[in-house]
């Protein structure tokens, strides 16, 4: 605290990410990156980058980027907004376009970015608790408000909806837009893209920091009506106007390129999470049906925080949220197999397993 902060950020409550070690003899399961490397042709791009290049500024419009990512998802490229991680696109989406009169309406149990950026914009807003089952029933969201925000899949809950029930929201909530957070989309679930171009109140969010192995170069994109797009423009550009630099454009755009290594590493995931919810459930845990790169799950009998503790005392990291309701679950990432065959036996060799 100092006596030259603004009262604006003496009570806000930032976002915590999960633990970065600066020792490299763990496991990593607590952050939900991918143990894979990031595709070749994204590799090679990096490589071959010309550095005298980095004197100049990076595109402030990142063409080469949005193009790529117009003709990967089939739609027009003015369809298409990028930012530094998702996380930066999320911010600037709250600030166009959620700063209204009602309520902002969001799940109770989702990703914890969101109500940091309503405090941070001071936007109002109503947490919409999930069905007994840890789901999101999207007919609990048909009351007034000046937005709607969820993951599909949710995290930290790894639970998706069917596309239909979004779709059918879209045609019930006309007035404001619903924004879907795609981060764990490539996992199981369907994208919600298609439907951006049949309506203008949908913006879907996605990252190149999961599925494609690229957190550390910080990319992630909105897509949705040219409108909503041009909205996000003018906030970015009147934020900063090279939000990415210039290894991020070309690394992120190589990796699009590279489809049948990011279906492979993506199916290598899928087959290590069924596997490891099946050894979990032969040790007494319970695991909610995953669409992600993580599982969400509970003990019988032993308490969230021991096991969490058990884990790291045997150098492996998972994620525990001690927020009331689901302080008894860890969300284990799905690292490679190996890593997952460590993690079982580890909990295997509980003193009570
Ligand atoms: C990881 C994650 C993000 C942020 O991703 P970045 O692109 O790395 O900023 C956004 N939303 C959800 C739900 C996430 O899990």
């Amino acid at each position: 605290m100092s006596k030259y902060w603004s009262d604006a950020i003496k009570d806000l409550t930032p976002y915590t990410p999960g633990e970065q070690p600066k020792v490299d003899n763990l496991i990593k399961l607590n952050t939900n990156e991918n143990p894979y490397p990031p595709a070749p042709a994204a590799i090679e791009a990096l490589n071959s980058f010309d550095k005298d290049r980095l004197r100049l500024y990076s595109d402030p419009d990142c063409s080469a980027l949005k193009e790529g990512l117009a003709e990967y998802h089939g739609v027009e490229r003015h369809s298409v907004f990028v930012g530094n991680g998702s996380d930066e696109v999320l911010a600037l989406a709250f600030m166009a376009f959620f700063r209204q009169p009602e309520p902002l309406l969001l799940p109770e149990t989702t990703y914890s970015f969101y109500d940091v950026y309503c405090n941070l914009y001071d936007i109002t807003y109503e947490q919409i608790p999930l069905t007994a089952e840890f789901g999101i029933d999207l007919a609990d969201y048909d009351r007034p408000n000046g937005g709607i925000i969820f993951a599909n899949p949710n995290a930290p809950t790894g639970r998706a909806l069917p596309l239909a029930e979004i779709e059918a929201l879209l045609q019930r909530n006309t007035q404001s837009l619903v924004i879907v957070d795609e981060a764990y989309v490539d996992f199981g679930a369907d994208s919600a893209i298609e439907l951006t171009r049949r309506y203008d109140n949908v913006l879907v969010i996605q990252t190149f920091s999961k599925s494609r192995s690229l957190a550390g170069l910080r990319v992630g994109y909105a897509i949705g009506h040219p409108d909503l797009i041009d909205g996000l423009e003018r906030v970015k550009n009147s934020f900063n106007s090279y939000p990415l630099d210039m290894l991020a454009i070309a690394g992120a755009t190589a990796s699009l390129q590279d489809e049948d290594y990011f279906q492979q590493t993506n199916q290598k995931i899928i087959d290590s999470r069924e596997w490891t919810a099946q050894q979990l459930a032969q040790l007494g845990f319970d695991s909610l049906p995953s669409c992600t790169n993580f599982l969400f799950t509970q003990h019988k009998f032993l308490a969230g925080a021991e096991l969490m503790g058990y884990l790291r005392g045997n150098n492996i990291l998972v994620r525990h949220f001690s927020k009331p309701g689901i302080e008894n679950y860890l969300r284990i990432t799905i690292g490679t197999q190996q890593e997952m065959e460590a993690l079982v036996e580890t909990l295997r060799n509980h003193p009570d397993l």
